[in-house]
């Protein structure tokens, strides 16, 4: 494909520093479709950045990046909670690896959907305070292997703000200068909370703030779900549209969601063994997706055993397994989404705004906690969940973390004889 006519980001490492979004080109090539917001009447296979949702610029940016073959070898996405960097990165990460550039539905795309590729590194941080050295140490020397798959790697830092100190410095020259076709993509919320070093290095791409009812009208667009399920499952993930859209197809993430505001609902008669009894099936039913997550990669590790050497596979585990401690913080922050999605619900109710709820599944009991607690309680209540939440960072049992939750729950909306 000839290179494309378009404003081309510069390919060279010293790109474009500007916090700003992607250069507003308004030229479209004429072999390629307009960057569309709903899915394409075309056919089922879209374009990667074509789903992307919300952020025109950044789709047409990315999509001229990759079609004129002017991709860069670090970019640095910006943009709140729900603005879909994640989405963005993946799809980057599809044109990557793909060799039709994402634009069909081959093995290697769908690999990377689910995050199985060999040659897509999702990085979290897995430590307290941040990226483990030995993270970033294996990182660094994953780099200088070969491609397993495709003809590109894709290394993706979901919280590039964490990425400091003597990591962040070790990382910097594998930053500067990768091996050819090796694609960085660090994301975090602000550009300011990302050390200098590591900013000035990769091209910055701007994600606006998507609303609410944006997302939601998005959401049951593209999902079939109606309004209602569409901002439920916004609430129970924490805002984020791609997870929000995972969340509606899982039977699994729905279940878990109704099983825990089940449990809340239930403090408002528990005593002192209940919430005990509780925090316990609050952590089983938490396990469950985990179980299922577990299951999927040991399938993929099965599948990959053909056409890997013994020591990417145990790359790969080793991968896995850590994958799996960051992937299980996740779901437990998601049990807290859901927990806080009610408290707010029941805040609301309480200062007459009830027709503004999002659980409205669960109407009878939030109307009976909002009459039984005060304002001051219920945001009492909502900080014992950010607590809650910032505990899970350290080593702390889950259960117990659940147990001092919802005895704080309790305090606040139980009876008391
Ligand atoms: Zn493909």
């Amino acid at each position: 494909m000839p290179p494309s006519a378009a404003h081309a980001p510069a390919p060279a490492p010293s790109a474009s520093h500007a916090p700003a979004p992607a250069p507003a080109t308004t030229h479209t090539p004429a072999h390629a479709p307009a960057p569309a917001l709903a899915p394409s009447a075309a056919g089922p296979v879209q374009p990667p950045f074509d789903t992307l949702v919300g952020q025109p610029l950044v789709a047409r940016f990315l999509s001229t990046a990759v079609r004129g073959a002017h991709l860069n070898h670090a970019y640095l996405f910006i943009g709140p909670v729900g603005s879909g960097k994640t989405e963005a990165a993946i799809s980057l990460a599809r044109s990557a690896l793909c060799r039709n550039r994402g634009t069909d539905r081959c093995d290697d795309c769908i690999r990377v959907l689910r995050r199985a590729h060999p040659d897509l590194h999702v990085i979290e941080p897995e430590g307290v305070e941040g990226y483990l050295a030995a993270q970033i140490r294996d990182l660094i020397h994953d780099v200088t292997l070969a491609p397993v798959r495709s003809d590109a790697k894709v290394y993706v830092l979901t919280r590039a703000d964490l990425l400091t100190g003597a990591s962040a410095n070790a990382f910097l020259k594998t930053l500067e200068e990768p091996p050819s076709s090796t694609i960085f993509i660090l994301m975090a919320r602000t550009a300011e909370s990302v050390l200098e070093t590591l900013r000035s290095r990769c091209q910055i791409l701007a994600f606006r703030y998507i609303p609410e009812v944006e997302a939601v009208g998005v959401l049951a667009e593209t999902t079939g779900a109606n309004e209602e399920q569409a901002r439920i499952a916004l609430a129970a993930v924490g805002g984020s549209t791609m997870r929000a859209r995972e969340f509606l197809r899982s039977d699994t993430l729905r279940d878990a969601r109704v099983r825990v505001l089940g449990i809340v609902e239930r403090m408002l008669e528990a005593d002192a063994l209940d919430v005990l009894e509780a925090a316990r099936e609050l952590t089983v039913a938490f396990k469950a997706p985990l179980d299922e997550l577990k299951a999927q990669q040991a399938a993929q590790l099965e599948e990959s055993r053909d056409f890997l050497s013994k020591g990417a596979l145990s790359a790969l585990e080793k991968r896995s397994t850590r994958s799996l401690g960051a992937r299980e913080r996740e779901h437990i922050a998601a049990a807290f989404d859901v927990i806080r999605s009610w408290l707010r619900d029941v805040l609301l109710t309480r200062i007459g705004r009830g027709e503004d709820i999002v659980n409205v599944d669960f109407r009878a009991n939030i109307g009976r906690a909002a009459a039984g607690a005060t304002e001051s309680d219920l945001i009492r209540a909502l900080k014992a969940v950010d607590e809650a939440a910032e505990r899970t960072r350290y080593n702390v049992s889950v259960q117990s973390i659940f147990e001092s939750l919802l005895f704080s729950i309790r305090e606040v909306l139980g009876h008391h004889d």
